[in-house]
């Protein structure tokens, strides 16, 4: 058991959610403040997947860049960019560029396999003898291919993964069709990987891990933090929609707005979001038991609870910019004949939903201590994976928080890199 102390979290999503359990569990009182709720912001509608190492290869790389002049000019482009966010985003966009060469890229996959080693065993950590447990399935998921070309296309990065330690298993469309009979024939090949996990709502299980987060004695304070004091490398206090809190250590796990909050305390960060959507058929039950990542048109496809839900994209268009819906029709559009018998007439209801990922140009989070605080902490940036990477790295910022070796490299991570 570590000192106790107080610990401010900021940002109840899945990450802050996930911190403010671990540190509450080490013996401390936690307090998290988030301006909406629980899961309300990007936690609210992602695929679902909880991935292990097998994501360990970061976006960045030789081959996007290469793609990436086809893409933008392509209706049915996985990446749009707003052409007024341009000039915005373009610091970002070159640090892109930076990080993308083969030696940089390699040398951050290891890195960041290490941090993916342990994802699944991290949420079963936080969720065992709880109802949220049944919230989370252990069937792996498939990286699915329609062509041979795309197939064989993916076989320098299966490769790169295989070295790192990866495990996946590689299946013809016979074997594939025994496994999840709801494809239709159009998918020919899928690598399977069976140490992910996947939940069937991951709404509901932000919401229930910050359920049982104050079942255990935490706080959850709902105000926007507007300000914050500090002086002589500490935090003392932010200024908040309710009024001022007092700040003994501060975590910061606000999503996409990490970086305007590390502007209050001075501190340049270059995050910016990438945009993403879904559309749920609720209602419709697809048949399909494990959910699935299209590795040719880049999105995903999962049975949820509540219906079926296709989810992805990236819009590089800012934090503020409004929801461009049209977004998510294109990913239903290139998805939807991959389901053999998917008939959206029998939905109840089709949503639509846009949610912000964090991202630093590298494609790894900032995680660890802020540069020049002695009580404060970065744990955001998580990309694609913030689902995946919340509970592991909320156990990381609770060794952190108390002073004990979290047992990996955290050199990658450090918050002032660019
Ligand atoms: C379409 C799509 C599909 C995805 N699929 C997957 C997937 O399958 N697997 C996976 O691992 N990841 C996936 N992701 C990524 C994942 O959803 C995100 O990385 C993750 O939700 C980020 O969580 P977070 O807690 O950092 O941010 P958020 O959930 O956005 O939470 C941040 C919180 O901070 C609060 N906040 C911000 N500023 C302030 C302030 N000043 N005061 C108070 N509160 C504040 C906000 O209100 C918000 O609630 C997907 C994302 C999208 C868009």
């Amino acid at each position: 058991m570590a000192d106790r102390h107080h610990v401010t979290v900021i940002g109840a999503g899945i990450v802050g959610v996930c911190a403010g359990l671990s540190l509450l569990r080490d013996g401390h009182d936690v307090t998290i403040i988030d301006r909406d709720g629980p899961g309300e912001n990007c936690s609210f509608g992602n695929a679902g997947i909880i991935c292990d190492t097998t994501s360990a290869l970061p976006m960045p790389s030789p081959g996007v860049i290469r793609e990436i002049p086809k893409m933008l000019f392509d209706r049915r482009s996985p990446i749009t960019i707003r052409w007024s966010y341009l000039p915005s985003v373009m610091p970002w966009l070159i640090a892109f560029l930076k990080s993308s060469n083969a030696q940089t890229r390699l040398s951050n996959a290891r890195a960041f396999y290490e941090l993916l080693d342990g994802t699944t065993r991290a949420f079963e950590g936080l969720t065992r003898g709880t109802p949220n447990e049944n919230l989370i399935k252990k069937r792996g998921m498939l990286g699915i291919y329609e062509t041979d070309s795309g197939y064989e296309g993916g076989a320098q990065e299966r490769s790169m993964l295989a070295d790192l330690g990866a495990e996946s298993i590689e299946l013809g469309s016979e074997e594939l069709r025994q496994m999840e009979p709801a494809l239709s024939p159009s998918v020919k090949h899928a690598s399977f990987l069976p140490g992910c996990h996947s939940t069937i709502n991951p709404y509901k299980l932000t919401r229930g891990l910050a359920d049982q987060f104050v079942a255990e004695g935490g706080t959850i304070d709902l105000v926007e933090v507007t300000g914050i004091h500090h002086g002589s490398g500490r935090v003392t206090e932010l200024e908040t929609t309710g009024g001022e809190r007092k700040v003994d250590r501060l975590v910061v796990a606000a999503g996409a707005w990490s970086h305007r909050v590390a502007a209050m305390l001075g501190l340049k960060v270059l995050l910016d979001t990438e945009r993403g959507y879904h559309t749920v058929f609720h209602g419709v039950d697809t048949g399909l038991t494990r959910p699935l990542i299209h590795n040719e048109a880049h999105f995903g496809l999962g049975q949820m609870d509540e219906g079926v839900r296709f989810a992805g994209t990236v819009e590089l268009a800012g934090v503020d910019a409004a929801p461009d819906y049209r977004r998510a029709d294109v990913i239903y559009e290139c998805g939807r004949h991959i389901l053999r018998d998917f008939d959206p007439s029998g939905a109840t209801e089709v949503t639509q939903w846009m949610g912000r990922r964090p991202t630093l140009p590298d494609y790894l989070p900032a995680l660890g201590s802020a540069p020049g605080f002695s009580n404060l902490w970065f744990d955001f940036g998580h990309q694609h994976l913030g689902l995946s990477l919340a509970a592991r790295s909320g156990a990381i910022i609770a060794d952190l928080v108390a002073g004990r070796d979290p047992g990996l490299d955290l050199h990658a991570f450090r918050p002032d890199r660019f």
